[in-house]
Order: C-alpha cells, then structure tokens, then sequence
C-alpha cells in the first residue's frame, strides 16, 4: 500500500486529503516520513521530588467524589482528592467540567498540570489515559496545517505502520548499522511515531541523522569526483623555477598557510581535471597574493587569466595592485562597465587575439561579447556575491577553465563541508607576522562626543576614518538619509581641516569612484558610508573604523567592516556604537570585541542565528534535514562525510551491490544535474 494514494485510507475523504497534501503527503507511504517534530514525556515523579510550580505527572487513587462548581457564564471548576502514597494532595481542573464521568471514586488516575507545593495542589493540564503506562508516555507531536490534529495525524500514521512499513526497503548496507549500532529503517520509522523508550527513540534518531548526513554527502563526493572524470579542464605546463622566482621577487616571506594553499592550487592547475576550489581566507591573510601566483602559472603556460571582483573600484584597485606587482613580466587589463566605445572595442580585441594575459573586470568579464584566445584560469573573489549562474555562463560559451573562488568570510566546517561539499576547500589561517590586531570596542550611542574626538586626534596624526551607517534593504530611502544625516553632523562637528566623504549605493559608479580615490589619495580624512565599503578596499592608513547601530548587523558583516582597517603598519581601532536590547545582542558585541578571528567569530554567527540564516536567506543552498541539525548534529556531519568520501574512492556504488539502493537514489536527483559542469 506503499505508494497508493491517502485515500484508500477509510477515513480519509477529499478535505483530509487536501489538508494532507499541505504538509507534502501524498501516498500512504509519505506519512511514514512525516515524523514528530517534538515529544512530549509524560514521567511520574514522586511528590517530594517536584519543583513548585513546575509542570508534573502525577498518578494517585481518587478518594472524594469529584465535585464540580460553576461560576461566570462558560466557566467551572471541577475538583477531587488524590491518595499519592502517603499524601493526599487536592486536583483542580478548570472548565473541563465534562470530565466529570471518567473520574471515579476509588480508582486510580493519572494527571499532568501545574504542582502547587505550598497548598499540595495540582493545576491538571491533561488527564491522561486509564492505561497510563510510564513506558509509553512519549507523546509524539506532528506539525499539520490547515484545521488536522495530532491525534487525526497520529492514527492515519498508525495506520500507514500497519499497511505499508514492511514495504520499506533499507538504505544503508548493513556494515554501519553494526558499526554505529544504529537500527534498521523500519523499526526507527517506527521507534519515531510510536516511541517504546526513551533510549528506542534516540537511536532511532541517529540512525536518520546518520542517514540524511549520510545521503547528502554521498551526493556531494559524487558530484565531485563525476565533475574530476569528466571534466575537460587543461593540464598547465610552466616553468616552476620562474614561479619560485617571482615569489621571491614579493618583498616579503609567504606565510606556512600560503604556501600550504598556493601548493593545493597550483597542483590542481597541473592536472587534467578542471578546479573548483574555494579558497577561504579572513581578510588581510593574503588571498590576493596567491590569486596572482595561480594567475602567473597560468600565464607561464601559454593561456589566459581572469580575475572577477564584485564592484568596479575593487576591479580598478586589483588591476592596480596587479600591475604593480607584476611590472613588465605579463600584461592585465581592466574590463568594466566603464570601459566603454572604442577603446571596449580595443580592449576586446587584444582580450580575443591573446594580447592581453589577465583580465580584471566585474562579471560583465565573462558575459556577451567577451571572448577569449584561451581562457585558462578564472578567479572569483568574494564568492559569496557569485552563483551557479555565473558557472553556468562559462559552461554556456565553452569554456572550460580552472575555477578558484576565494572569499573573505570565513565559513565554519559544518557549513562548508555541506553548501561547498562538491568542492575543494582550502584555508589561510593564520596573518602575516607583524600584523598588530584591532582593539574593538563597543560603546553606547551616546558617547558620540567621545568618539568624535578620538576621530580629531587620529585625523590630526595622519590617519583616516570610517563611519559606517547601516543599509539593511539597499532601496530603503532612509537608510540613505540615514547617511546623510551623520555625513551633515560630522561635518558639522569636526574641526574644519577635517574633509568628510559620503558615500553610499544610490551614487553612481563614476561618484563612488571620485568619492574614493579622494579618501584613498586622504584628500578626504573621514568616510561616511552605508555597508557598499564592506568589500576589498584597501586604504592603509585608515586606522579607525566606526559602525552605528552595531547590533544591527551579523558578526560576519562586523567582521568584514572591522577589517577594512589594521591593513597597514599602524595601531587600529574599531568602534562598535550600540545599544543592545536584548541578552544576545549584548553577547555578539562583546564577542566582537573579545576575538579578531574570523572563525572564531562565524562559529558564534552560527551557534547564534542558525544555519538558515548564515549566508542570508536568498543564497543560502543549504540542504534540508527532517532530522538532522547541521548545529546540533556536528560530529555525525564528520562521521558521513568521511564514511561517503571512502564509498567514492573505494567506487562502492559501482562496485557493491549493498550499495545499489543508494546508487540509484543519488543518480535519480534532479538537483545534482545543477551542480554537474558539462
Ligand atoms: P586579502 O585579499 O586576503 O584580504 P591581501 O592579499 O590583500 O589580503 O593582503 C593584505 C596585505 O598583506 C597586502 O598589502 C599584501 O601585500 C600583504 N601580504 C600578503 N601576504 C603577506 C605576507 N606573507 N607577509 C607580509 N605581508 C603580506
Ligand atoms: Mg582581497
């Protein structure tokens, strides 16, 4: 009965139906899928072991004849005494009148509510049922929608146990089951609904954790390993002796975790397979260092390199940096939505006829009219701005590259292992010596003056501010005036030597870009800003940053705002300006003025506003769990991943006929198809 329709149930008729169809279920088997959300446990206790006022069970003799009084239009009360051992103690139920009839003198019953320990008196909440077994006081709670109950949910679910459990099939080969002692699928189906202990119920539990966990990143580990043998990417030749030389030519000694990732880029750039590479690196670590060695290999071996930033002035700022860095060794470009007319046309042309080695550009770089001579290596910077979108739109014009996608937040394990587990992660972590950290600290609003001071004095020792002012929705008009009005107080406030800038996201690109090159070249000292600053500037001699509303943002966004200053040799400061209503608001701050590193810091994002909300809601692709918790459930998030990466590298799904079932679930998944390069 597995796969018939709900309605084969008797009980079932079109409104149930419909109102099934709500929560997903369809079939007689999907409500074996549809598991509690919570339980609640019902456990006897004895009196003198109950809290005052805490919710309790309690069983006792009932030794008066209920007596009931009415009193206001609806209401009553009904009462009766309880022989609990050697106590009798008084139940009180209110407007539940019509239990009357079930309470009889001289038999037992059992009650939950509210314990009054001073008057010896139960507030009953619940009168459980005449076969009240301690054993089975698991109450399962579904979620339903529309006007379905509990209880309507609890009996179709039994019913569906009765007609179709046996049709369920196990998943997992048997060797984890034993491994991790975890029971079969059946019987955590239905430990789940109709759990016999509390024990049962935990380990039906993990064997689902374990499953979904499972599932998915056997999911991922095959994509990825699909992706390396089918993919047609270029096996780089160059010249490792002039790569060495050109890291020597830096000025300066790379750190261990630059070496250590610069080694897991360039070998994936030596072999056949295409790279999909995330490079993950707090800011300042030295991603952009290591974008340019990949970049020089690339070129070394004969093909071209593009670097794409998210906004027009980081690109203006890379292919400055580039340059610099680079001299007369290759030749980068800029591509950008202010490279227009004639010289667009030119720049295009040596793009196509390979005069030009690395372009830098926004993603306009790889859309329409862009074409390359041989496009070896692509470089996001700021992933988290890109999507699948723009991996598909290489796919579409035929190229075939290397992909590096480098980000400044740093992405806790748990996440990173789940929304990039189709992908090759490596981390810088650890900042080059010498790197003084930023004292933070979080003051209320009303310190303004303070702070205002602290700005004079670092402005009249040579260095340069910046005030940030939320923009939570980016067309929000007052976020906007919300700048303004701090830009016009400042000005207002500060000594007149002191220029003040503004700059937000309703300037167009040719006004952001004056706004600043002023404040880069400190012919403005302050910078008032919404969040557009957020990403990549480098202005070294600012030392001071400044953020109203501080608890308005997450600890990720403070953190990259933070890290716009402490970029060059001199002390840097941050101040957190707010005033926290409530107890985690207050934690965040002083988290962020406790810790300057990133992962320490997007742990307690995490731990904080949950998986969901992590990246935001629009770009999250994390996956759905019934049971597991990507939080909670950590350590059997390592367990399946490693246990997955092992089926693919041993080829079990091909090889292993326990593994069929799972080989046809993940091949069959249309999500995969998204993730899949050619
Ligand atoms: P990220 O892109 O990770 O934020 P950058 O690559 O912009 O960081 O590096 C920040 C600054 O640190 C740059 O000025 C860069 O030249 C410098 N830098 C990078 N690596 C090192 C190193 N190993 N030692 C000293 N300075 C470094
Ligand atoms: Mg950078």
């Amino acid at each position: 009965m597995f796969h018939d329709p709900v309605d084969v149930i008797p009980s079932v008729g079109d409104k149930t139906k419909e109102q099934l169809e709500l929560l997903d279920i369809t079939k007689v088997g999907d409500l074996l899928f549809h598991f509690p959300f919570r339980y609640d446990f019902f456990e006897l206790k004895p009196i003198n072991e109950i809290q005052h006022d805490e919710t309790a069970t309690i069983q006792g003799q009932v030794v008066s004849e209920p007596n009931v009084s009415y009193f206001g239009r609806k209401k009553s009360r009904l009462t009766c005494t309880l022989q609990v051992g050697v106590v009798a103690i008084k139940a009180v139920f209110f407007n539940q009148a019509f239990l009357k009839d079930r309470i009889k003198k001289g038999e037992t019953i059992t009650v939950t509510g509210k314990w009054d320990m001073h008057r010896l008196q139960i507030t009953v909440q619940q009168l459980q049922p005449k076969s009240f077994n301690e054993d089975q006081t698991i109450q399962p709670i579904y979620h339903s929608k529309g006007n379905l109950t509990t209880k309507q949910i609890k009996k179709l679910v039994s019913y569906a146990l009765k007609s179709s459990l046996e049709e369920v099939e196990e998943m997992l080969p048997e060797k984890y089951l034993i491994e991790y002692k975890l029971p079969s699928r059946r019987q955590a189906i239905k430990e789940l609904h109709q759990p016999s202990s509390k024990t049962a119920l935990k380990h039906a539990k993990r064997r689902f954790i374990f499953e979904e966990l499972f599932i998915f990143q056997l999911k991922m580990q095959w994509i990825k390993s699909h992706n390396r043998a089918k993919s047609k990417g270029s096996s780089k030749v160059y010249d490792k002796q002039l790569v060495e030389q050109f890291i020597r030519s830096l000025g300066f000694t790379l750190t261990n975790s630059q070496n250590r990732v610069l080694e897991e880029i360039l070998n994936d750039l030596k072999q056949p397979y295409r790279m999909n590479r995330l490079l993950q690196g707090d800011v300042g670590s030295g991603k952009t260092i290591v974008a340019a060695v990949a970049l020089y290999a690339t070129y070394l071996s004969g093909q071209q390199g593009a670097l794409m930033v998210p906004t027009e002035i980081l690109a203006e700022q890379h292919e400055e940096s580039l340059k610099e860095l680079f001299g007369d060794l290759l030749n980068v470009e800029l591509l950008t939505g202010s490279v227009k007319g004639k010289k667009r046309r030119e720049r295009l042309e040596s793009i196509n006829n390979g005069d030009v080695d690395i372009v830098v550009g926004t993603h306009a770089l790889i859309q329409d009219d862009t074409l390359f001579k041989d496009l070896g290596l692509v470089i996001v910077d700021e992933q988290h701005r890109f999507g699948v979108a723009q991996r598909k739109t290489l796919r579409d014009k035929g190229l075939h590259p290397d992909v590096l996608f480098m980000t400044a937040t740093p992405i806790p394990r748990t996440l990173s292992i789940t929304t990039f587990g189709d992908m090759d992660v490596s981390v810088i972590d650890e900042l080059p010596k010498g790197r003084q950290p930023i004292e933070t600290y979080w003051v209320k609003e009303n310190m303004m003056d303070r702070v205002r001071q602290f700005m004079v004095s670092e402005v009249n020792n040579g260095h340069q501010a910046y005030v940030i002012c939320p923009l939570i929705e980016e067309s929000d008009q007052l976020d906007i005036q919300n700048a303004v009005d701090v830009y016009e107080e400042l000005q207002e406030e500060l000594p007149n030597h002191i220029n003040v800038g503004l700059m937000h996201g309703r300037l167009n690109a040719h006004e952001k870009d004056e706004v600043m090159r002023s404040f880069a070249e400190n012919e403005t000292q302050v910078l008032v800003s919404t969040t557009v600053v957020e990403v990549g500037v480098n202005v070294p001699n600012a030392t001071l940053m400044v953020i109203y509303d501080a608890e308005r943002f997450g600890l990720a966004q403070l953190h990259q705002l933070r890290g716009r200053v402490g970029r060059g040799y001199h002390q840097s400061y941050c101040i957190l300006l707010a005033d926290p209503k409530g107890d985690t608001g207050k934690e965040r701050m002083r988290v962020m003025t406790e810790t300057t590193d990133g992962f320490t810091l997007s742990e307690h994002d995490l731990q904080i506003r949950g998986p969901g909300d992590f990246f935001g809601k629009k770009q999250s692709g994390l996956p759905e769990f019934k049971v597991a918790d990507l939080v909670e459930d950590y350590r059997a998030l390592e367990v399946a991943r490693r246990d997955a990466v092992d089926v693919l590298k041993h080829n079990l799904l091909e090889n292993d006929p326990e593994y069929k079932q799972l080989k046809v679930l993940i091949e069959s998944d249309p999500k995969i198809q998204e993730r899949i390069f050619d």
